[in-house]
């Protein structure tokens, strides 16, 4: 039995009404080889941390409990944001969410993205809150994941064999499982170019307008293309509806392949619906949230459809 499973179990953890943080070691990173080397010491009974807002709730309820908590937010270039025409965004892993929204080249460039970061809970979480956290916790509600799936991003990974870099689209595995392997860590998200003349729009459902998990999430982007049957090119992305976020390559071909229409948009959405795989959960029922993926996405699709034929 792990730890995590011990503490989980324990009566005594169970039986106090919100159990406190755990004894644990705090350990500053300066360097990536020093985060291996801890990393390879203490093994599962490591944690690394940036904001925090996802690992210390994980703690106070009793389902981990690490002995060494490594805070990698101060290791050189964890918290750069850096825009370059030619290649495109770079964002530190430990970039606060408020810090990326706030950027100016993020404004201008990556407007969906502020969206989703701006329907993470509230301001003052957000300023701890990271983007790379959000990403590597492996929630399936995440909601900066749907832009990055959209937006392409790429997750770049340090291990003792040094650095790699995995699509957003292989990063989630499962609920809470992402592809880095242990002994890893993520140190940057990468977001190319955006294809020329695109439009975005991310649309969230949670139980309240003040910031909750998502009940569902919808990410579009479109774009024209002329190499396109229909002219343009769509990417449609899901948080909260499957084991992890999820792209939706049926819709995607579809709105690629024939003009664009009213039904055609219906038709894209009714795909979007298909591919979700929800569970009842306290913040809706598997079919409620079958059913709000195909509105939500049919809405997304729409502004964005709206955006690009201004653009014309
Ligand atoms: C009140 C409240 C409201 C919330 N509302 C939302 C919401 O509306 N939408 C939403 O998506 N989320 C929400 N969250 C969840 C959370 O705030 C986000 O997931 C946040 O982005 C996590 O970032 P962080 O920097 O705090 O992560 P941390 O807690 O520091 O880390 C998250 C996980 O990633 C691991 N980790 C940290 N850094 C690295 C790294 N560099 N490499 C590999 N693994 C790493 C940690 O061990 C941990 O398992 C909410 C949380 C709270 C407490």
């Amino acid at each position: 039995m792990s730890a995590s499973t011990d503490i989980a179990k324990n009566p005594a953890v169970l039986a106090m009404p919100s159990p406190g943080l755990p004894k644990f070691d705090y350990v500053r990173a300066r360097a990536p080889g020093e985060v291996s080397a801890l990393l390879a010491e203490h093994g599962d009974r490591a944690r690394l941390f940036m904001g925090g807002t996802d690992l210390f709730v994980q703690m106070r309820d009793g389902v981990i409990a690490p002995k060494i908590v490594i805070d990698l937010k101060t290791m050189p270039g964890m918290t750069d944001i850096a825009f370059d025409a030619r290649s495109g965004l770079r964002i530190g892993a430990a970039a606060s969410m408020n810090a990326i929204a706030a950027h100016p080249a993020v404004k201008d460039h990556y407007p969906l993205l502020v969206e989703a970061i701006e329907t993470v809970a509230a301001y003052p979480l957000r300023t701890r809150a990271t983007m790379g956290g959000n990403l590597c916790n492996g929630s399936p509600a995440a909601d900066t994941a749907p832009a990055a799936l959209v937006l392409e991003a790429q997750c770049v990974v340090m291990g003792s064999e040094g650095e790699w870099t995995i699509p957003a689209n292989e990063f989630f595995l499962h609920v809470r499982k992402t592809a880095m392997r242990p002994g890893e860590f993520l140190t940057r998200i990468d977001i190319p170019i955006p294809p020329e003349g695109w439009a975005g729009r991310y649309v969230k459902l949670g139980r309240n307008a003040g910031g909750d998990l998502a009940i569902v999430g919808a990410a579009v982007m479109g774009y024209p293309d002329k190499s396109a049957g229909s002219g343009y090119r769509f990417r449609i992305a899901l948080a909260s509806v499957a084991p992890t976020p999820i792209r939706v390559p049926a819709a995607e071909v579809l709105l690629a392949a024939q003009p664009i229409s009213e039904g055609l948009l219906d038709e894209a959405a009714q795909l979007a619906e298909a591919a979700a795989k929800p569970i009842d959960d306290l913040r809706g029922t598997a079919r409620y949230r079958k059913a709000m993926v195909r509105n939500l996405t049919r809405r997304a699709l729409d502004d964005v459809w709206q955006q690009l034929q201004k653009e014309r």
